[in-house]
Parts: C-alpha cells; sequence; structure tokens
C-alpha cells in the first residue's frame, strides 16, 4: 500500500512516519530530507534552494515533483511508500495521481494529523535543540504554518472528495498516535 502522511511542520510527521515504515514494512519518502541531502551535499540544487528552505517558504512544485519520480518508477518501492511531506500543494497531488497511474499503483489512505499551533511551536522550538535544523525557529516555524495552512487545504479537500483523508489527532502522544494509526492502516489492509 501506499500512503501520505499530511501535516504541519511539527506534526510529528517524521516521527510517524518512521514507526510505519518499521511496523509496515514500508519505505519512506520524505521531500524535506532529499532537499535537506541536496543542501548538504552541496549540489546545484542544494544551492538553489538553500534560501527558499530556509525561509520557510515552500520550493517550487517543479523541483519537487522531479525528485519523487525517481522513487516512484522504482520497483523496490512499488506500492510501498509513505509520502512523507509530499504533496503539499494541488499540483503535487494531481502530479502525485498521475505518476502514480504511470507505475500502476495508487493512493490507499491520507492521514492528517491534526495540531495546534501552539503545540507545534513548542515542539519546534524542542527539535532546534536536538536536530539543530535550520528553519526550525520561532520566525520561520510561524511562516511555515501559516504556508502550511494556505497551501494544504485545497490538498485536504481533494483527498476529501476521493474519500481516502483520515484525520489523526496529532496533540495526543506519539504512541497514541501510532496505535490510532495503526488501526486505520489494519483497517485499509483488510480491505485491500
Ligand atoms: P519538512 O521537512 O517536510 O518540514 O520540509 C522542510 C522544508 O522543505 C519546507 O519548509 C519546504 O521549504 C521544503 N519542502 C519539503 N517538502 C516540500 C514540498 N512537497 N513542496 C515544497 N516544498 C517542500
Amino acid at each position: 500500500m501506499n500512503i501520505v502522511i499530511f501535516g504541519p511542520p511539527g506534526a510529528g510527521k517524521g516521527t510517524q512516519s518512521k514507526f510505519i515504515v518499521k511496523k509496515f514494512n514500508l519505505y519512506q519518502l520524505s521531500t524535506g530530507d532529499l532537499l535537506r541531502s541536496e543542501i548538504k551535499n552541496k549540489t546545484q540544487l542544494g544551492f538553489e534552494i538553500i534560501s527558499i528552505m530556509n525561509s520557510g517558504e515552500l520550493v517550487s512544485d517543479k523541483i519537487v515533483n522531479n525528485l519523487i519520480e525517481k522513487f516512484v518508477s522504482n520497483e523496490l518501492y512499488t506500492n510501498k511508500i509513505i509520502f512523507d511531506g509530499y504533496p503539499r500543494t494541488l499540483v503535487q497531488a494531481k502530479n502525485l495521481d498521475d505518476l502514480l497511474k504511470k507505475y500502476k499503483q495508487k493512493i490507499d489512505i491520507v492521514l492528517k494529523l491534526s495540531v495546534s499551533l501552539k503545540t507545534v511551536m513548542k515542539r519546534i522550538l524542542e527539535r532546534q535543540f536536538q536536530e539543530k535544523r535550520s528553519d526550525d525557529n520561532e520566525e520561520t516555524a510561524i511562516k511555515r504554518f501559516k504556508n502550511y495552512e494556505k497551501s494544504s487545504e485545497p490538498v485536504i479537500d481533494y483527498y476529501k472528495k476521493s474519500n481516502l483523508l483520515k484525520v489523526v489527532n496529532g496533540e495526543a502522544g506519539i504512541s497514541e498516535i501510532n496505535s490510532e494509526i495503526s488501526g486505520l492502516i489494519n483497517a485499509i489492509k483488510g480491505w485491500l
């Protein structure tokens, strides 16, 4: 099965993706991680995106769309991907559908982690000390949250219409969220 995990920065997408990957034998495709590794490896793309990422804006649809095809087309990952942080715009959501269709796959469930700005701020400021991400500071975090709200709304509607969307309470503790997500995935697996 292919899963999309969705939520504002600091919602716990990364943590939950890692848990799902282990439990259900999937591969995590985090566009944020892919972009950060371009910067770390000082590639041409890395130079192009560093200031955008540090400012908390989204990089262009074209850039992220190009990054994901390599994974979707790889047979090793067929029907085994959890998309973490992608799609973030309607253009990306439509691109993902087209790509999956091209490689005879589909999305089976979209998990939306729902969290307040207050919780997000608390988590991001904690993460600032642990992971030292250059975009984890108060000002950028607020900007990323606002961007998320604005760009994700049409994406959420899009998945609601296709009946794929499941909302998870991201305010709960990590293990409670783990069990809620497991229950949802197991229910879908029973259907497949
Ligand atoms: P994340 O690790 O998912 O919080 O993403 C960190 C940053 O990477 C975001 O603030 C964006 O600048 C960029 N990014 C990651 N995924 C996407 C995406 N799907 N579309 C546009 N920008 C993205």
